[in-house]
């Protein structure tokens, strides 16, 4: 049986532990000490929460997507779209 390797979504380090469920989505914790994030989650519940959804929104911005097509195309809503942009002050 192949197991596909967990990733952390953040630094990209296999370099990661169990760390509980909350919940009930397993939690773990990212090893790698210059890492960004301590924990992150296997599977999210909601696409906006998703690590690369929130790059995702930075790239299709940056590519000359609208809020509104960025939305529809990530699956997420226009508010997350403004949101993680207002966030990120680059
Ligand atoms: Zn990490």
């Amino acid at each position: 049986m192949v197991t596909a390797a967990l990733k952390c979504p953040f630094c990209g380090s296999e370099d990661v532990r169990p760390y509980g469920t909350s919940n009930g989505k397993k939690r773990y914790a990212c090893n790698n000490t210059e890492c960004s994030h301590q924990t992150f989650y296997a599977e999210y519940t909601y696409n906006g929460c998703k690590p690369d959804v929130k790059k995702a929104i930075i790239k299709w911005t940056a590519d000359g997507a609208g809020v509104r097509a960025t939305a529809r195309g990530l699956g997420v809503s226009t508010d997350t779209v403004i949101n993680e942009l207002k966030k990120k002050k680059r």
